[in-house]
């Protein structure tokens, strides 16, 4: 079979964030794919004129922008269908909803719904998350399998918790049916579909998980070279609850120390309550963090310090949290993030305010960082993988683009109109790997 030689042009306002709070960008500027890689970036006048062997097949024009494809560090597969659903703080938002919503999430109805997902993370323009799938394994395997057929890069696994699980008796030997099933699901996915299909060891949270699971779930992790999930000090009820369970711990974070869970592929959900010491052990350690804003003001768990942990040296990017997060739309997490570092500015002194680069950073190149993928993923760099999410401008403005000149528009105009207005509807194509996962019909008038 003779390979493909031609290559794939996009043209469109190019836009990446290579450091924390400095953008690049081409405002009419083309992107050129080689297969599953970035060849080239720059200028479409002078990327689109130069003389090449290879054919160039062009798509989108200059009323698209392009991104280094959205990277979501947190969602919970099974919650989606109750977003925007119950009330109260975690605790009781957890046991009033979510656990009966993750208990059904079994048989054929469960494995159903696992496979609806990920279509769904195209559409919004996320081309990585990293995922949590509930207690069974079915369901979970169900949701690998429809992962592998959407093309995305998707780091997933089956929820550990073999305290109080769901609320339900304690099924006896949970610990040990619920170690089978991780390091068989380990055992067949991880690595898949050309790496882009990889798994991570799930406990919840110290809340739900007994000490010798979180210890056997770091071994097995560390024995696989796989990622581990968790939550970490997302509400001061649930820290004040750990601080009783472990009274030998000098704090939260130390749990998961204790019990080999934190390492360089380790991303903490949350990570809003934190000590210096624990800031200083975790950026020590090569953690990574998947801020949640948009959860956390939804279930009221505080804001998180992102000066303070940037300040330490955590590696920070952003997760929908859905169902804490009402939608899995990470420009709005993005604006967000921006937002509540506004309100926090209002009660205390000296808050810096995150702009639309620094926010783009945290949902691109921050993200591939914390997951240590920062040199194949998160800019546009020749060489690095293809995966592009690709703005619809007019979709974003007032009157369809009909009010706005297009050259009224600088690059970092378009990028806070994404930031403050984008979402499902303005995604034009999702790429990862070059190849077209998503390509939505509506036309780039503007
Ligand atoms: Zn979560």
């Amino acid at each position: 079979m003779t390979p493909d030689t031609t290559l794939t042009g996009i043209r469109g306002c190019v836009i990446d964030a290579p450091e924390y709070g400095k953008l690049r960008t081409w405002r009419d500027g083309a992107v050129v794919l080689e297969g599953a890689k970035i060849l080239e970036v720059g200028d479409y006048q002078h990327v689109g004129k130069k003389p090449r062997t290879q054919p160039i097949r062009w798509l989108h024009n200059e009323g698209a922008a392009i991104f280094p494809g959205l990277i979501d560090l947190h969602a919970h597969v099974p919650q989606y269908p109750v977003v925007a659903r119950g009330r109260g703080q975690l605790l009781d938002w957890l046991h009033h909803c979510i656990f009966p919503r993750e208990k059904a999430f079994t048989g054929p109805a469960g494995q159903r719904e696992a496979a609806a997902f990920f279509p769904e993370l195209a559409r919004h323009g996320t081309t990585t998350a990293m995922l949590y799938a509930a207690i069974y394994e079915d369901s979970c395997d169900a949701a690998f399998h429809a992962a592998a057929k959407s093309g995305l890069r998707i780091i997933m696994g089956k929820m550990m918790m073999d305290v109080g699980t769901y609320g339900a008796v304690q099924p006896r030997k949970v610990l040990s049916v619920s170690m089978l099933e991780s390091e068989r699901l380990c055992r067949h996915w991880h690595g898949h579909n050309e790496g882009l299909i990889e798994y991570a060891f799930s406990p919840r949270f110290a809340l739900a998980c007994s000490e010798r699971l979180m210890r056997e779930s770091a071994a097995m992790a560390a024995q696989f070279g796989c990622y581990i999930q968790t939550h970490l000090a997302e509400t001061r009820e649930e820290c004040e609850r750990v601080r009783h369970l472990f009274p030998t711990s000098k704090d939260y974070t130390e749990v998961y120390e204790k019990c080999g869970l934190v390492g360089a592929k380790t991303i903490f959900g949350h990570c809003i309550h934190l000590s210096d010491r624990e800031r200083i052990a975790l950026a020590a350690m090569g953690a990574g963090v998947a801020h949640c804003p948009t959860a956390n003001l939804y279930l009221g768990s505080g804001i998180m310090p992102l000066a303070e942990h940037r300040a330490a040296g955590m590696k920070i990017g952003l997760g929908s949290d859905v169902a804490a997060g009402p939608e899995l739309n990470l420009w709005q997490v993005m604006r967000s993030a921006i937002e509540s570092q506004k309100v926090r500015g209002y009660y205390e002194q000296k808050i810096p305010i995150p702009s639309p680069a620094q926010v783009l950073y945290l949902a691109t190149r921050g993200a591939a960082e914390a997951l240590g993928k920062e040199t194949q993923l998160g800019t546009l760099d020749p060489g690095k993988d293809a995966d592009l999410t690709i703005m619809n401008i007019a979709a974003m403005l007032p009157y369809g683009g009909s009010a706005t000149k297009a050259d009224e528009l600088t690059a970092e105009d378009i990028l806070a109109l994404c930031v403050y207005r984008g979402g499902p509807h303005a995604v034009s194509e999702t790429f990862v790997r070059g190849r077209s996962l998503y390509r939505s019909s509506a036309p780039e008038l503007f």
